[in-house]
């Protein structure tokens, strides 16, 4: 995992002054370094009883399609506002100014069934934890978090307690 720390790219001041961007891009185009994180992923919860993985949008999609496809399961995008073009349910939730909303598709989930949610970065954990309440609202069971990084600092880690959380790769 210490090749995949060097691997990620920073760029500060993005999107926004202040903040140092975690660029995965450099990491998507080597294969091998792909290749470890989702067998990482999938040797971890393999067996585990999952059933769907729940993708969040964007950098989510790359690494929970991947997932799903490994463990032979199925993909559930969830989307910011706007974007899913069915009958869809919604959970809003803070940002540093203002708020933002994320969707999935009313009949994405069964009730009761088990998922696991992925993202490519855990940074102050608002969007994980909207997309666990938006899950919870749908009743199905949140089997845990996996992340590529996680900005330990930003202890994105207490919002999610009760959950099976892992990060590949810890700032
Ligand atoms: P948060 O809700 O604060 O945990 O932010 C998580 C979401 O924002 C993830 O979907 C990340 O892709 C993105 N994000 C937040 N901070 C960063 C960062 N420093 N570098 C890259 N992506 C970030």
């Amino acid at each position: 995992m210490e090749k995949l720390k060097k691997i990620i790219r920073d760029v500060p001041d993005f999107p926004k002054p202040g903040i140092i961007f975690k660029d995965i891009t450099p990491l998507l185009k080597d294969p091998q370094s792909f290749r470890d994180i989702i067998d990482a992923f999938a040797e971890q919860f393999k067996n585990k009883g999952i059933q769907k993985i729940v993708g969040i949008e964007s950098r989510g999609f790359m690494f929970g399609a991947a997932l799903a496809y490994q463990l032979g399961i199925g993909f559930i995008p969830v989307r910011k506002k706007g974007k899913l073009p069915w009958k869809t349910v919604s959970q809003s939730y803070d940002l540093e100014y203002g708020t933002d909303t994320v969707e999935m598709h009313a009949d994405a989930v069964e009730t009761g069934e088990c998922v696991l949610v992925v993202d490519d970065l855990l940074a102050t954990g608002g969007t994980a934890e909207a997309v666990n309440l938006l899950l919870k609202k749908q009743k199905a069971k949140v089997f845990g978090f996996a992340f590529v990084v996680e900005l330990e600092f930003l202890k994105g880690r207490e919002k999610l307690v009760h959950h099976n959380i892992l990060s590949l790769v810890k700032f």
